[in-house]
């Protein structure tokens, strides 16, 4: 423990609330040095959708590797990445009569949300690009830029530009599509006609917010009526998280362009994407680079995971299952201790509660741990509980994690007995 105090840097921060080293993990299941294991209800924040070493993953992975196959590859050509796109294509796109090229980026979120920005930009020839209260697109610059959370902002070191934010879907009771449409359209509203609106479906950072399928419908039609781009940043949202692949599916709405990253490789290997409609693909060779824009080993995992699970309905009927008793734990909770919560957020599989109070939040997610679960915190003020587990995780492993959850806010619900009397 002592090496990391010594030598790594105080930029670590899931680390401070879960100070044990890990060592081994499979399934949802995390393995530290000494023998004590741990339900992983954060995976990864949402990459490791389908489990730590998931074995249907790893057997084509090790053969792989043992075959000698490409590691490294720039953006060369690779068999790999041939299966990829075709498995891509074949099972996600066309059964969902969506039409996109596929831009690879340097493997993490940020840097796709990067390159669709500037994609937008150079598309339409102008620069300021929307983006919502509590959005959360990623640390460097110009993500950083469409980054609400001020604790992320305000290191930036330089002025954060190019983008305007208005007020997301249920936001301080503002109808912020009413707004921005009424400031669209008012010539000296100060609002720059916009390249491209970046949005999540449910902000997974932000605290859970969910925007729904009407909105984000009428946010599209806006988008199209002034020619405005669509980016849904799906990195957290997508793959499966929300109970379809896509988290946009059930608003039946089809964005020009979509960010991947954190559970599109499958095995928690670096890996990030970029999905264009093919108009919109006028990048010259080049123009956004990246060293590692060819993982092989996250493609060959990439191209499982989707064939392994997206090729028929099971999966989507599992997660639908899970997310039930999540919502009925969270209902359950919400009954029992009025003076904890406040409501649940989210959807799918990409579920919370918020607490009265970033304190009650965080004690709970203290006492987890204690209890042998790693869980985490979203929002603002981190006021929202987070159920973040691996989409596969079995119906009586789940229950093992929402009944340490119940433990821990029966807790501190007495605690806060104990302090009112
Ligand atoms: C995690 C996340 C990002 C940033 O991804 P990194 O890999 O951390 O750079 C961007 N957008 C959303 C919605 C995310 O959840």
């Amino acid at each position: 423990m002592d090496i990391f105090k010594k030598q790594e840097s105080n930029v670590q921060s899931y680390a401070n609330n879960f100070p044990v080293v890990f060592s081994s993990a499979k399934g949802c299941w995390l393995h530290t040095e000494d023998d004590k294991r741990y339900l992983d209800f954060l995976a990864g924040a949402g990459s490791l959708n389908y489990g730590h070493n998931n074995a249907v993953l790893k057997q084509d992975l090790l053969d792989y590797i043992d075959s000698d196959g490409i590691t490294h590859g720039l953006d060369m050509h690779s068999q790999a990445k041939a299966d990829f796109l075709t498995a891509l294509r074949n099972h996600i796109f066309e059964p969902r009569k969506l039409d996109y090229k596929v831009q690879f980026t340097g493997p993490t979120g940020t840097n796709a949300v990067e390159a669709a920005m500037k994609l937008a930009r150079k598309v339409t020839g102008r620069t300021n690009i929307i983006t919502f209260t509590n959005g959360f697109h990623g640390c460097t610059a110009g993500a950083l830029a469409a980054t609400g959370n001020q604790h992320h902002r305000s290191c930036a070191g330089m002025p954060l530009t190019g983008t305007s934010r208005i007020p997301y879907e249920g936001y301080a009771g503002v109808d912020g599509l009413a707004l921005f449409e009424t400031m669209l359209n008012d010539n000296s509203s100060g609002l720059d006609k916009p390249a491209a609106v970046l949005v999540e479906t449910v902000q997974g950072e932000g605290g859970l917010n969910v925007a729904s399928n009407n909105w984000l419908k009428r946010l599209s039609t806006i988008c199209q009526q002034y020619e405005i781009l669509l980016i849904i940043d799906d990195i957290q949202a997508g793959c499966g998280r929300t109970g379809t692949f896509f988290s946009f599916e059930p608003a039946g709405i089809k964005p020009d362009i979509v960010t991947l990253s954190k559970s599109i490789s499958g095995y928690g290997l670096p890996m990030a994407l970029v999905l264009l409609k093919p108009e919109l693909d006028i990048w010259q060779p080049g123009e956004h680079n990246g060293t590692f824009r060819g993982n092989n080993h996250a493609f060959v995992t990439a191209t499982k995971a989707i064939t392994a699970y997206w090729t028929n309905h099971d999966f989507e009927e599992h997660i639908a299952q899970r997310a039930n008793q999540v919502n009925k734990a969270i209902q359950r909770a919400m009954r029992r201790y009025p003076s904890l919560f406040i409501r649940g957020k989210g959807r799918g599989m990409m579920q919370g509660v918020e607490c009265k109070s970033g304190a009650i939040s965080s004690a709970i997610a203290r006492i987890c741990f204690e209890k042998g679960m790693v869980i985490e915190t979203a929002g603002p003020d981190n006021e929202v509980v987070k159920f973040f587990c691996p989409l596969t995780i079995s119906e009586s492993e789940l229950e093992q994690g929402l009944h340490i959850f119940e433990q821990a806010a029966d807790i501190v619900a007495t605690k806060l007995i104990k302090k009112a009397s």
